[in-house]
């Protein structure tokens, strides 16, 4: 019998990710889906501050180290977990628990206050409470969610963290930028996906609907998905698509097809992000060459501290035409 927890993973999910993975990280990413991160939280500044928030949780036992790239985020022992989130400084909405990599997101799309901002996909909150924290209440910030019980998660979450300024919707995406056409200054997309980065080889529940059809089924909304955040969004403006996926199937392909069908209408952006584990996006998959333009695109490698996710910054250059409907 092979004792290697990381054995238990779909065969067919380590030879994709062997593909995917530069062979020099490919062990340490692997090993990555066994270990028990560490727990981490952002400190929510539209209702306490830094400092104050690092001693409540000081004054229960815990020991939160700070993140260097960035200030409002901790990190604590795993087994710090459960006093955290039964923390009153989480039920009061003064702390979030959220991955150091989903921490990424909403710095990378930068909103400033007064801008009008769109977050497509936006259940439980996690991103949408980030964008209203860098905006400082200040603008508008709009934020979709298809699926009701999700909805009404994030609705709770907006009040319980002080985001009550945020405008909620429960709609379809897919339908958002033709009724709100060159609105918004930002949009983000963070894409119903696979969630190949929370697979976890201790839980076989985390991959039980994973295979080749849930990701053929994923791209193709996140398609139509992207493709309603560009009409949404004013020339000029910016689009941030992510997913916590690994396939290129929802990365890499879906922002070449989008590129290809609005021919030069949206380009992709450099993106800088702060971390060491992040490789540029891939130049080839299954034996085909990939736009070069690509290599603007982010894949964050999974750690001992963090998940994967995939980051790609789009601006529009110029209008575009509204996809059909369905
Ligand atoms: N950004 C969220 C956060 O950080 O807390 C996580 C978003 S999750 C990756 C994607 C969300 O999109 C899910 O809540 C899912 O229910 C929702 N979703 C799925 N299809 C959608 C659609 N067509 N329109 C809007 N939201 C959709």
């Amino acid at each position: 019998m092979n004792d290697d927890p990381t054995h238990q993973l779909p065969s067919e999910f380590v030879a994709r990710l062997r593909a995917i993975v530069p062979e020099p990280a490919f062990a340490d990413v692997l090993a990555s889906f066994a270990l028990a991160k560490p727990a981490t939280a952002r400190i929510n500044t539209l209702q306490t501050e830094v400092p104050a928030a690092l001693a409540e949780l000081a004054a229960l036992g815990l020991t939160p180290a700070p993140v260097a790239w960035l200030p409002e985020a901790i990190a604590l022992p795993a087994d710090e977990k459960r006093t955290l989130t039964a923390s009153a400084a989480v039920g009061a909405g003064r702390v979030y628990v959220q991955g150091l990599s989903s921490m990424l997101a909403a710095p990378a799309l930068a909103p400033e206050p007064g801008e009008e901002v769109l977050d497509l996909a936006a259940a439980p909150g996690g991103k949408t409470l980030h964008l209203a924290a860098l905006m400082g209440g200040a603008g508008r910030l709009a934020a979709v969610e298809s699926v009701r019980g999700r909805f009404f998660t994030l609705k709770e979450n907006l009040v319980r963290y002080g985001a009550e300024f945020v405008e909620t919707y429960n709609s379809d995406g897919r339908a958002v930028g033709r009724k709100t056409r060159e609105r918004f200054d930002r949009v983000l997309l963070d894409a119903p996906c696979s969630s190949e980065a929370r697979f976890d080889c201790r839980d076989p529940e985390t991959w039980q609907y994973w295979g080749p059809r849930k990701i053929a089924e994923c791209a193709r909304k996140q398609k139509a998905l992207l493709r309603s955040a560009l009409e949404a969004v004013r020339v000029g403006g910016r689009v941030l698509y992510c997913t916590c996926s690994l396939a290129p199937e929802e990365n890499e392909l879906v922002v070449a097809h989008t590129l290809r069908r609005l021919q030069g209408a949206a380009e992709l952006v450099p993106l800088a992000i702060p971390v060491a584990n992040v490789h540029t996006g891939l130049a080839r998959w299954n034996d085909k060459t990939l736009p070069g333009e690509l290599a603007h695109c982010v894949r964050v490698l999974p750690t001992a501290d963090m998940d994967a996710l995939f980051l790609a910054l789009l601006e529009k250059r110029r209008s575009i035409g509204a996809a059909a409907p369905g």
